[in-house]
């Protein structure tokens, strides 16, 4: 090594592949030499595969056969904070290092090299003559808000033909132009003067000021109800950070707050940031990919995934929202962002900033314990006061079958809608209803891949089967009995709701958000400003309305069923109805006006809904904090849940049994093993589930004593096992 870091030509060196290999492979460096962290191109077989330098070389393979790295390609070597990163967060989840490479470079075309390239935009004139297909890439254009596609990736999200895109741009519809393949992105000044921070935002800004000089790894969690200006002080943080010339990270919950959150960092700082997220175009990843890497992007908004941007020199990561459960990826490599990006940041000397109304008992308890500091901003920004919260009890309301808003709450709506005010009604299920049943013979229709009934979508006139995404057509006659037209639809969804509330309020104006009815997060997004503008009178939604939007006019929340998330054996039940039902009820009452929020509930009484309504945080945390210890669960006791799949129940429970037989590696670090039994979602595309779960000391080597046990038996073909640590979900 003539340089730190450096390999000269021929020397031996360790190639990290995206193949299923298990380990770096050897090579000798290339022609000019390379350094440690480089991405290459390597033979692997016969094929050409991308691979990142690991380090030296192990040297023990033939010497004679060795082969050599074909080029490095053009774009910034990973850093060696990078590099631990994934190595670290490999061995926490449980997921192979070439698994984590695959995370970490989700970009296409890096092997391509830099230079021009055509791309395809949006352009000012009407084409004189209106296809269908030529208005299907109109639409993506204009969802896509001004981006650039190659060809290619606008014809086939388009469905077109790339002739048809060729035809608009000779009509002058769209453009075609030379770019640059990976521009820096505009520079943001952190000079520019914020907003005037009102006392506790300006205390709040100038200890995570302070924290950021410090130069070094700290967690922060501020806390402070919704509206009470926490973006606003995280982005002084942003400014702190940059100021330094480090870069910035902030995490988004839900792709559909983007668009208010890059206006606002647009006002702060003159220039718009990054984006990272799944409506992003090919050529827009690819850049930000590279400039990441190359430092010239100083701010990226993002998804949970931007956590694996190869930043050059990230010095800041904010989680907002730090609670919801999307941080969580439940497919694939199985890991929580939240905590992911703290792991992250202690190895990149790096701030993290948990912002939430109401943070994660995980989170909170490591405030309490003093791992992270804590700042809490205690009332809302200016006038805007929190929602008075209310119970309608459902037992005492005279209601009609099927319908489900209660007299008092249809007064309420009425109410706002005469003072020219929003209400939104809140119901967490998709669909027009959970359950369809035959009256003749009581069969319910169910999926018949998975363990679960079908939902009525009737929008798309389809039953849905909301594991697997299967659809079907509504039958006429059932299929268990043959009885005609006596399929009925039982309880509601947010469709069957809008049907009661058009009904109920026939002059209304009415917006229904769940995700399934928009086709993208752009348009999505486009909805949600619109209502903030205030285009709607009543809003339906799912859970996507409770996460931080803001619409200002809205004065009422109705929370249809405030009972549905206490159902079922799940440890954050209660933790998870607490935050959801205090983050839709922080959605009325932004901007001024007092905010109510009523939740129709058959359990007034239940401990829960007491604690909701009465609004006593730090008692709720700390009573639900106190049974977690007591039952030794998370976050005072650490589990992993392992999931088996396959074809044959049989082969699938059997290979459980013998798993549990050999449980000695974790006898002997004092975990209990449960299992195997089958999962609540006991089949889910065809493939039989069985569960298994592990519960350890918070202090024991879970990782390893999984790797040693897991090690012991070899996979039969049919079969998959994943492995959940610290799991969310127990289905
Ligand atoms: P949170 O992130 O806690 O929900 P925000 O930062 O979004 O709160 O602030 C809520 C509203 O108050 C926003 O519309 C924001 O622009 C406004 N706001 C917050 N702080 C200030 C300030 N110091 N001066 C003026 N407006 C502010
Ligand atoms: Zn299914």
């Amino acid at each position: 090594m003539d340089e730190p870091g450096h390999f000269a030509q021929g020397a031996l060196v360790a190639v990290l592949t995206a193949e299923p290999v298990g380990r770096p492979l050897d090579y000798r460096a290339p022609e000019g030499g390379c350094f440690a962290g480089a991405l290459v191109e390597v033979p692997l077989g016969p094929r050409r595969v991308l691979g990142v330098v690991w380090g030296t070389g192990k040297g023990d393979y033939d010497l004679t056969k060795l082969r050599t790295i074909i080029r490095v390609l053009d774009a910034a070597p990973l850093s060696g904070a990078m590099r631990a990163f994934l190595v670290r967060m490999g061995e926490y989840t449980l997921t192979p290092l070439s698994v984590m490479l695959r995370l970490a470079t989700r970009a296409p075309g890096l092997g391509d090299p830099p230079g021009m390239r055509k791309l395809f935009r949006a352009g000012e004139a009407v084409p004189e003559r209106m296809t269908d297909a030529r208005a299907r890439v109109l639409r993506v254009l204009g969802e896509h808000g001004g981006a650039g596609f190659a060809l290619a990736e606008l014809a086939a999200l388009a469905g077109v033909g790339a002739s048809v895109i060729k035809g608009l741009v000779a009509s002058g519809a769209v453009i075609e132009a030379e770019s640059p393949r990976d521009a820096p992105f505009a520079r943001l000044d952190p000079a520019l003067p914020g907003l005037v921070l009102a006392e506790d935002q300006a205390a709040a800004a100038a200890k995570l000021r302070a924290a950021l000089r410090s130069g070094g790894y700290g967690t922060t969690l501020l806390q402070g109800v919704t509206g009470s200006g926490k973006t606003e002080v995280y982005l002084e943080a942003v400014a702190e950070c940059l100021a330094a010339g480090r870069q910035a990270l902030v995490l988004l919950p839900e792709i559909a707050l983007t668009g208010a959150f890059l206006a606002r960092v647009e006002a702060r700082f003159a220039a718009r940031p990054g984006e990272w997220h799944s409506g992003q175009t090919q050529a827009e990843r690819r850049r930000l990919w590279r400039m990441a890497g190359a430092g010239g992007v100083q701010l990226v908004v993002g998804a949970r995934s931007a956590l694996f941007l190869p930043f050059r020199d990230l010095g800041l990561i904010v989680v907002d929202e730090e609670h919801d459960q999307s941080y969580k990826q439940e497919e694939g490599a199985l890991y929580n962002a939240r905590d992911m990006a703290v792991l992250r940041a202690s190895l990149c000397d790096a701030q993290v900033v948990l912002a939430s109304a109401t943070p994660s008992l995980e989170t909170w308890v490591n405030a309490e314990a003093g791992k992270y500091a804590r700042i809490a901003l205690a009332s809302r920004f200016g006038v805007a006061e929190l929602p008075e919260m209310r119970a309608i009890d459902l037992r005492a309301e005279a209601q009609e079958a099927g319908r489900w808003i209660s007299p008092t709450l249809v007064g309420e709506v009425q109410a706002r809608l005469d003072a020219g005010e929003q209400a939104m009604l809140f119901l967490n299920r998709r669909g027009y209803a959970p359950v369809t049943v035959c009256r003749a013979c009581g069969h319910q229709i169910g999926c018949k891949h998975c363990d679960a009934r079908l939902v009525e979508h009737r929008f798309l006139k389809r039953l849905m089967c909301h594991q697997c995404g299967e659809t079907e057509p509504l039958p006429e006659a059932c299929p268990a009995c043959g009885a005609v037209g006596r399929l009925s639809a039982v309880g509601p969804g947010v469709e069957r709701l809008a049907e009661e509330v058009a009904e109920r309020f026939p002059a209304a104006r009415l917006a229904v958000l769940s995700s399934d009815l928009f086709g993208s997060a752009r348009a999505l997004k486009a909805a949600i400003e619109g209502i903030a503008a205030g285009s709607a009178d009543i809003i339906i939604g799912t859970q996507i309305v409770a996460k931080g939007h803001n619409f200002p006019l809205l004065t009422l929340v109705g929370v249809i069923d405030a009972d549905l998330g206490l159902q079922g054996s799940d440890l954050r039940a209660a933790e998870r109805t607490f935050q959801l039902m205090r983050q839709v009820a922080g959605r009325a009452g932004r901007a001024g006006r007092p905010g109510v929020a009523l939740l129709q509930t058959h359990q007034p009484d239940h401990p829960v809904i007491r604690a909701i309504l009465a609004g006593d945080e730090e008692e709720f945390w700390r009573a639900e904090a106190e049974g977690r210890r007591a039952a030794g669960v998370p976050p005072f006791g650490r589990m992993a849940g392992i999931i088996l799949s396959g074809p044959d129940l049989a082969q699938v429970f059997d290979f459980g049994t013998e798993l549990a037989r050999r449980a000695a590696p974790l006898k002997r670090i004092g975990a209990e093993l449960y299992g195997p039994a089958a999962a609540p979602i006991a089949r889910v595309r065809g493939r039989h589930r069985v569960r298994l779960l592990v519960k350890a000391d918070r202090a024991a080597p879970l990782q390893a004593a999984l790797a040693e046990w897991l090690g012991q038996l070899k996979l039969p073909g049919q079969l998959r096992l994943s492995v959940d640590i610290d799991p969310q979900s127990f289905l």
